[in-house]
């Protein structure tokens, strides 16, 4: 399996589908991954195949790793669009994540301000009120609902410890529209279940929350690289592009990516 794990505290620049010139920054262990979600769709692979016992990199090895790839972008390009918290696993799990959360827009407005901060998270940690405020202050707070359906979530998303679906969700609407909601959709079998979200069963409660939450965009995706599970299959274009049409009559931006 082709998994994806970063070995620095900041990576690429790359190009993302969704985000343009995109500079990483990973929090977690340079050799591992670490998420308080075990995704079977996971580019980073399943936990339990990566553990590591390594630290996380510190506040002040983050802040050091990014000034000098700013100063270095800055000589000899490219001008990041954006920088985005991602890597091997949850970026808010980091004891850190509000200060760092604060350096990073410091140096941002430093170095390129006009580039913007993205956060992807899963969600689960936004009832931590450090981790909801941090997240609050970004340009584009990027937060996980694959789905409203708890047995869902645990069959495919499987938080590793105590979730509270209405929680997130009841904290979700607390940002009053300051946030994207991301979601997963994918189709195919795991350990003998059919895990196709596509479908009204699915799709109409999950819509019915996201009017609740009134995000300010909702980002749809399927499936891009190799999964650790190996029945998974792509949602299809047209499959996407009935959800996206569903969510704009209901006057919600919303894009794809296929
Ligand atoms: S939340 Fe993201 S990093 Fe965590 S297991 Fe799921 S896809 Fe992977």
């Amino acid at each position: 399996m082709s998994t994806i794990l970063f070995d620095t505290p900041i990576f690429g620049p790359v190009h993302s589908r969704r985000l343009g010139v995109s500079l990483g920054i990973n929090l977690l262990p340079a050799d591992g991954k670490v998420c308080s979600f075990d995704c079977i769709y996971c580019e980073c692979g399943y936990n339990s195949d990566f553990k590591t016992k390594s630290k996380l990199p510190t506040r002040e090895e983050v802040h050091i790793a990014l000034e000098n790839k700013l100063q270095d972008m800055q000589a000899n390009g490219p001008a990041p669009d954006v920088f985005t918290f991602a890597g091997n696993g949850e970026p808010t799990i980091h004891p850190h994540f509000a200060e760092i959360i604060d350096d990073t827009l410091a140096l941002r407005d430093k170095y390129f301000p006009n580039a913007k901060v993205s956060v992807l998270s899963n969600a689960a940690h936004i009832n931590r009120p450090a981790v909801f405020d941090a997240l609050n202050k970004v340009d584009n707070n990027i937060l996980k609902l694959d789905t409203v359906d708890e047995d869902y979530i645990r069959l495919v998303d499987r938080p590793v410890a105590k979730y509270s679906l209405s929680d997130v969700i009841e904290h979700l609407k607390a940002y009053n529209g300051n946030c994207i909601i991301q979601t997963m959709f994918l189709k195919g079998m795991y350990k003998g279940k059919d895990v196709d979200n596509t479908s009204d069963n699915y799709v109409l409660p999950w819509i019915e929350a996201v009017k609740e939450i009134a995000p300010r965009q909702v980002m749809i995706y399927t499936i891009e690289r190799e999964t650790p599970d190996h029945d998974l299959l792509k949602a299809s274009r047209e499959e996407l592009d009935r959800i996206v049409s569903l969510l704009k009559k209901e006057g919600i931006y919303t894009t794809a990516s296929y």
